[in-house]
Parts: structure tokens; sequence; C-alpha cells
């Protein structure tokens, strides 16, 4: 019990009392037994899994999956933290995004790059084949992202990503089509 109160946010002092969760109060009047928990200002009691589904509002059995959860005791199979919000995190946001929108620029480089070797027109009446076409009017800007993403200060990519999302996204978008078509292509060849 004291280590369920403990990991949960409860200040348990020498004599095992802390400020009960479940009233306001100032001096500690809820008191920390080995297995269980009474408040001697409001009553409030329970072992465990009781003191866990007060706290979060939640039922006996989904206390005690958190609780085989948070602690790592793998009682259940499928556990879940159950009601635990994640809050949203923008650094962490920005950081992911990063990764993707280096991956994705520079797959599409390559792709850009090999396009333009292998579609090349060999004359003057020939047509354009559209991925050279793509190739010729997107590969500097691409190359823009790529050093940026790749190069450039913190300051530079957090503009980029301020101001670049949605072209990155494309490229995203663009990369998917491209896989799909070459499974396809790859399909009818065998
Ligand atoms: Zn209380």
């Amino acid at each position: 019990m004291p280590d369920v109160a403990r990991f949960y946010g409860l200040q348990i002092n020498r004599s095992g009392m802390a400020c009960c969760p479940f009233h306001n109060e100032k001096t500690p009047s809820l008191k920390v037994y080995p297995d269980h928990f009474y408040c001697f200002g409001c009553g409030a009691t329970g072992d465990c899994t009781g003191f866990t589904a007060k706290l979060f509002g939640i039922s006996q059995f989904e206390a005690a999956k958190k609780i085989s959860h948070d602690f790592g005791l793998r009682l259940f199979e499928r556990e879940f933290a159950a009601n635990v919000q994640i809050k949203p995190d923008p650094e962490r946001e920005y950081r992911m995004w990063l990764t993707k929108a280096g991956q994705a620029v520079s797959d599409y480089l390559t792709k850009l790059y090999k396009w333009r070797r292998q579609y090349k027109p060999h004359n003057m009446s020939e047509q354009t084949n559209p991925l050279f076409a793509e190739s010729l009017t997107k590969t500097d800007y691409v190359e823009y992202l790529s050093e940026v993403l790749t190069y450039g200060s913190d300051k530079e990519k957090r503009q980029l990503y301020a101001s670049c999302r949605e072209d990155i996204l494309q490229i995203q978008k663009r990369l998917a089509e491209i896989a799909v078509r070459e499974r396809t292509i790859k399909r009818k060849v065998i």
C-alpha cells in the first residue's frame, strides 16, 4: 500500500500519515497501513486497488490493471494504462515530425535523382516522361528541404516546421503513391 500511495504522489511522513487526496486538507490525516489506508478526516478507506480506483475515478478492475501496468507486474493479458491522459507535448511532436520529415525528404530526393537518370529523353522528338518532368520541377526545392533538415540549425528546422509542414506532407503522400505503383508494377512483372 505505501508503495502504491507514494507512486501516485502521496507524501507519507515518518508516522505513516499523508494529506488525503480525497478531501481538502493541509495537515495529514490519512494513515497508510501495509495493506490499506484510512482517512481520519473524511473516512475514505480501501486497499491498493480501492485507493487507485478512487484516485483516478476508474473501476476496481481497471485500477488493478493500472497498478499491474505501472509496476510492471504483468498480471493481466493485454494490459493498458487505464484512464491515463497523455498530455499533448508540442516538443515531442516536433521531434517526431523532424525524424519522419527527414526520412521522407531523403527518400523522395533519391527517387528524383534516379528518375533524372532513368527517364532522360534520348532525342528532341521523344515525349517527356512525367517522372523526368517531376524531377526537373521538384529537385531544387527538395534539395533545399533536405539541406535544412540535415544541416540546418535548430532555429531553421523549427522555421521549416512552422512554414513547410504542408509541403512535406505532400511529399509523404507522393511517396505512398509511388510505393503503391511500384508494388503494382512488380506484381505485373511476376
Ligand atoms: Zn480524507
